[in-house]
This record gives structure tokens, sequence and C-alpha cells, in this order.
């Protein structure tokens, strides 16, 4: 991957060409920043910039045999781990060799991929991804060989959050890694690696995309209009993968969302069995409408929230215009500071549990008497 290919974060660009131009990148970088900001795009970028053989000022050639072989990430000098699940009927350990294959296949549709995007791509379910010790030691082994053909050996770590207490195996290798070898680590939550590994690691804080950037990569990738664009861009709050999970169809999610929550709010108005048919109606038909659909109506909701905080806060929102605005300012007024935060918390876990396949009908409409509580001013317990 070439960095022109990285949408926006131009600064972080510069900082990454400037440091491997100079032939100064630390042994151990580490990425950190949240989901769908291209932290893997930026690594990959900078692996493939190192083992150009014909790089410019600024960006890799795209040409010669190292970037090819980049672009296909099977350059052998370029190695991957990320979490990974135990394959059924293998007896040792999972390492991320089984699943690389899986895996080119997953950057080549989509380097800005969320955790949860390839665990689904590794038909995980439920289960929860790891990096064990046994990967571990296969990165120290595999350092340890001489390069294939580029100067470099370079070990991206992709979600070194999974690295539990395994991750001290590497203490030494990140700390005096074999000659001509770089690690780039890349994390979304620093708070989740542990403290020896932060203390060996040069960090690099990388923003979210701004809106700007993603609306023109949408405008470039997608045939879409700009208004379009514009509407995806801020709702996807720096995130592409977001922004690209909501590129397909007509967005109706504001729509949905007015008569979910006044639904929900005329039961705190008048508790009556026309009210409560209302809403179960909507809950029959929203259950419907498919997993993906409904976690990015949750999303939308997430987004509206944040712009209703605003409008309490400052009066305004940057992001809302005209029978939106007109709801979120309206909507602003129903609540404190603290209600509008136990309801993001609420669509949070919804998510959280749409994600892991909860049965949408239970949940929407048990939460839907959570969200009729808070605007009750009652205390709910969000599970
Ligand atoms: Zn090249």
């Amino acid at each position: 991957m070439q960095f022109k290919e990285v949408i926006g974060q131009t600064e972080v660009k510069r900082k990454l060409i400037g440091m491997a131009s100079a032939g100064r990148v630390p042994h151990a970088l580490l990425l950190l920043g949240p989901e769908g900001n291209g932290n893997l795009a930026l690594a990959l970028s900078t692996a493939q910039f190192i083992q150009c053989e014909n790089k410019t000022e600024d960006d890799s050639c795209g040409t010669c045999s190292a970037c090819l072989k980049n672009q296909k990430f099977i350059h052998p000098d370029l190695h991957f781990t990320f979490p990974v699940i135990k394959p059924e009927k293998k007896t040792s350990p999972a390492v991320s060799a089984d699943f690389i294959v899986e895996w080119r296949s997953a950057l080549q549709q989509n380097v800005y991929m969320s955790y949860y995007d390839w665990m689904q791509n590794i038909g995980a379910e439920n289960k929860q991804g790891n990096i064990t010790a046994e990967e571990c030691r296969q990165i120290i082994h595999q350092l340890n060989l001489k390069t294939y053909e580029s100067g470099y050996k370079i070990q991206i770590i992709w979600l070194t959050e999974f690295l539990g207490n395994e991750g001290n195996i590497l203490l030494k290798v990140l700390e005096e890694p074999p000659p001509n070898t770089i690690f780039i680590l890349i994390a979304e939550n620093g708070e989740m690696i542990l403290n020896t590994i932060i203390s060996r690691v040069q960090i690099l804080k990388v923003n979210q995309i701004e809106d700007e950037d993603i609306k023109l990569a949408l405008l470039q990738k997608f045939e879409m209009d700009e208004g379009s664009a514009k509407r995806i861009s801020r709702m996807a709050d720096g995130n592409f993968n977001a922004a690209l999970s909501m590129t397909d169809g007509e967005n109706v999610n504001d729509k949905t969302l007015r008569t979910w929550l006044l639904c929900c709010y005329s039961l705190k108005l008048k508790p009556s069995s026309d009210n409560t048919k209302s809403l179960i109606d909507w809950v029959e038909d929203f259950s419907k409408a498919g997993r993906e659909n409904q976690k990015l109506f949750l999303k939308y909701a997430l987004f509206f929230l944040r712009e209703c905080a605003m409008i309490s806060l400052i009066g305004n929102s940057e992001k809302l215009d005209g029978e939106e605005l007109a709801f979120a300012t309206k909507f602003s007024k129903l609540l404190l500071p603290e209600q509008t935060e136990t309801m993001a918390k609420i669509f949070n876990r919804m998510y959280y549990h749409i994600e892991r396949n909860a049965n949408p009908k239970i949940l929407f409409m048990s939460n839907s008497f959570k969200v009729a509580s808070v605007f009750k001013n009652e205390e709910v317990t969000v599970d």
C-alpha cells in the first residue's frame, strides 16, 4: 500500500515518511488511535516505503518487486501478527499463520476493517480472538532468521491489546531486536496494553480522520453525490470503516430514530395500550431489518445523541440541518446531560449485544422501556 492511498492523516504520514527517509524509524513503534482511523493502512504504507527499492521523496514507487509483493501482503520480510481463534481440529495453540490466507484477502478488501469484521471473517462467531504465547515465540524465531531480500525485516502486530501477559515473552526482542528489524505495533486502546510493552515502544498517536478527508475519499471511491458523501462523513465520526458500511442504500435512520424515540417518550407521557401498541409495531418491524442495518441505526442514534449534547452545550450542531436539526433541538431540551449520557450507554450496550447475535426483538423491546425510564428520569441499570 502506498501513502497516497491512505485517507487523510497528512501530519502522521509526514512524520512517518520523515523518519523512514532519514533511516530513523524507531525499532519498536506503536501507532495508537481509534478504530477506523487508518492505523493499519499507515503501518502497511510505512513497511512498503521502507522496503521499496526505488522510493521517491514522499512515497514508495508502487512498481518495484518489493512494492508488488507488499501490495499483495506477501513480502517474505514482512510479518503479520493479529488476533485469531483456535482452528477446529487443531491441537496445538493457534498462531496467525493459521489464518494468513484469510488475512491477506481481508486486507485486499478493506484495510480499515475492525476487529469484529475480522472475527466474522474467520468465522469466530462469539469466540474471543487472542495472540498466543506460541505466536510470540514464532515472532522471535522468525525475526532471528536472516532477511530474504530487503534490508529490513518488519513485524506488524495488529491490535496489541490482544497480547495478554504473553506479551512479556516479547519484551527482550522489543528492547533489542535483531539488526535491521522494525516492529510496528498497532492499538486502539493504550490502557489495555501491558505497561512493560508501552515502556519499550515509541508511541505515535493517530487521531480519527477529518470529516472532510472521509468525504473526499467517498467521492473518489463511489459514485455518490456530494450531499450523501457529506452526510455519511459527518456520521462516521472519523471512522472510515463506519463510513464504508453506510455507503449502500438510502439513509432512513433519522426517520426510524424519530419514530422510536417518540414511541418511548409517549410511554412516559401516558402509558396506554395504544402507545404500547405503537412501540410493539415499531419493534416488530425493525427487528426484521437485519443485523448490519440495526448496527448502523444504533451508530446513527449515538451520533444523534452526541449532536444533541452539542446543542445543549453550545446551542448549535454543525453536523445537522433541516428536520434533523429541528428535532434534535427539541429533543435536547427534554434531557439533562446525565440523562443523555445514560441513553448513550444504553445504545452502546445494545450495539454490543447486536454484534454478539442477541435476539433483536427482545433487545429492542426491553431497551425501549429503559429509554422510557430515562425520559422519566428514573434510575436505569445498563448491562
Ligand atoms: Zn517500490
